[in-house]
């Protein structure tokens, strides 16, 4: 079988061979503890810039943070309840269809109206709007 162990965002179970997907981006700056999905085994891990600098190396207690997915490596057996994986990390509220709703001149309500400074955090638009201050009619 192929092995990833040199693979620096895929965490390889030593003791069960489950692929622990280190992604997403919240792990690239990452220190400190997380879980195999398959077995349950604790690593510590060192990331710095989406590189592996130190780990895995096998630790004790709780993890600090789970991977964002994982599966066995015939692709076959998924990992994705929240015991296992951590959920994704989003930039809006994925209940939050739109943008934010406000009224108009009419007091109409207008769905997806001009994003804020504040709407798009952690955005990469969000340098357009920072320098041109909105104010909503509302
Ligand atoms: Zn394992």
């Amino acid at each position: 079988m192929t092995d990833y162990k040199h693979c620096h965002l895929i965490l390889e179970c030593a003791k069960c061979s489950v692929l622990n997907y280190m992604d997403p981006f919240s792990y690239w700056n990452f220190t400190g503890k997380t879980k195999c999905a398959g077995c349950d085994s604790v690593y510590a891990v060192t990331y710095s810039n989406g590189q592996r600098i130190k780990g895995p190396d096998a630790a004790e207690g709780k993890p600090d943070r789970l991977p964002g997915f994982a599966q066995t490596k015939d692709f076959k057996t998924q990992y994705t309840s929240p015991d296992k994986v951590s959920p994704p990390a989003y930039a809006r509220d994925p209940a939050n269809k739109h943008g934010p709703t406000y009224k108009n001149v009419r007091g109409n309500l207008v769905a997806a109206g001009k994003l804020t400074a504040a709407d798009l955090q952690g955005s990469r638009a969000r340098f357009i709007v920072e320098g041109t201050p909105y104010k909503p009619s509302s």
